[in-house]
């Protein structure tokens, strides 16, 4: 059938029957340019090492005989395995029942949202954070709080909780550590806005906790315990160096678990992804050896940016928040012209760089010397926050 000039005329997205609030707002994305250095997405430099890439092959190849049949709803093998890894890595024994799966942390988010929020009702995040936690609210009809955060980027226990107490929502994220800023909370902080939030309501607490496997901290699963409200969702998109995967997961009460059956799609997570998974899982120890030389490289790129005179945020994750800068995004394109791709989130005065291998760290401390060269006197501090 040939396209009649009706269907060829420029048509934009606004011109089409969209949902009211979907008008006017663009798609969540890092800018994917084709440069040396990337380090702009919280990514782990290292490749997954040739062993695990043959396994893959091999427990891919066995499920692709199967591949005629829907793959375990129920995803019960690769859940028994990231309840044990849990168990292995916190001390804190946790069950496939407690366990749920789907692609990526950003689907387990959309889940908890189309379960225990949506339209008519609210969630709320401490903001600078991640901005997804914004936007799936959006996408599944919930109600966005932007709730505070301190001048330092800490959590203000007390203010999180007058918030909660003001708004009611639904649904409270708390993001430790938190992206992108890196820093992380406390037991103490949780357990007081788990508290603020069932006295509000209660509505249901969730701990992104993407990042914590690079922490300084413990990993704050073990509140699970007498707190059937509660959800700490994980990835191996950061510490297992597997982005392209597309595998998050929660752990919280079974009944949670339970809950999330009511909106996931059925067979949501391919036979292919669960084998793949469950490659990883047999490797973990391997790839933990990497989040500890990323630690390292983490925590040289705060020093070597402190001796630089830049400002950097407490980093408990692969990344570093630092500036001050009078214009980020000039700063932002300056450091890009040298060939280095770092995040600017939007905070003001900002930039994010992830910790890349040595070699890509040299090369992003280099572009940032270089480009302090250019401005003359380095991180300026905007004029309204000197301190
Ligand atoms: N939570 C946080 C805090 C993140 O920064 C990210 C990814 N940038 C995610 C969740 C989502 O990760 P994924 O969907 O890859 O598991």
């Amino acid at each position: 059938m040939t396209a009649t000039p009706a269907t060829r005329a420029p048509l934009g997205i606004d011109d089409l029957p969209i949902r009211e609030e979907l008008r006017g707002k663009s798609p969540y994305g890092a800018p994917q340019l084709d440069v040396p250095v990337r380090l702009n997405t919280n990514e782990n430099p290292y490749p997954l090492p040739e062993p695990l890439v043959e396994r893959i092959a091999e427990r891919v190849r066995e499920a692709a005989r199967h591949l005629n049949r829907y793959p375990d709803r129920d995803a019960v093998e690769l859940r028994t395995e990231l309840a044990r890894y849990l168990t292995r890595t916190t001390g804190y024994e946790v069950s496939a029942a407690q366990v749920w799966a789907a692609n990526g942390s950003n689907e387990v988010i959309q889940q908890l949202l189309q379960t225990f929020a949506g339209p008519g009702r609210t969630a709320i995040g401490f903001e600078p954070s991640y901005s997804m936690h914004g936007l799936i609210s959006r996408g599944t009809g919930t109600g966005w709080i932007s709730g505070p955060r301190r001048e330092d980027f800490t959590l203000d226990t007390a203010a999180a909780s007058a918030a909660i107490a003001e708004h009611r929502p639904h649904v409270v994220f708390i993001t430790s550590p938190n992206n992108p800023t890196g820093t992380a909370v406390d037991r103490a902080t949780v357990e007081a806005l788990y508290e603020a939030a069932q006295a509000a309501r209660p509505s249901l607490v969730v701990v992104d906790e993407a990042y914590v496997e690079f922490s300084h901290r413990e990993s704050l699963l073990s509140l699970l315990d007498g707190r059937p409200h509660l959800v700490v969702s994980r990835t191996m998109s950061k510490a297992f160096g597997a982005a392209g995967l597309r595998l998050g997961y929660l752990a919280a009460h079974p009944a949670v678990v339970d809950a999330v059956q009511l909106v996931r799609l059925p067979y949501h997570l391919s036979a292919v992804t669960q084998a793949t998974a469950l490659a990883a899982l047999e490797h973990t120890d391997t790839l933990l050896g990497y989040v500890d030389r990323l630690k390292t490289e983490r925590d040289r790129l705060v020093a070597e940016l402190r001796g630089m005179g830049f400002e950097v945020t407490e980093s408990d994750a692969n990344f570093v928040q630092f500036g001050r800068f009078e214009d980020a995004h000039e700063a932002w394109r300056r450091i890009l012209d040298q060939g280095v791709l770092v995040r600017d989130n939007g905070v003001p005065g900002r930039l994010r760089v992830t910790a890349g291998t040595p070699e890509e760290n040299d090369a992003f401390l280099a572009a940032v010397r270089e480009v302090k060269s250019l401005v003359g006197d380095g991180p300026t501090p905007p004029k309204e926050q000197s301190a």
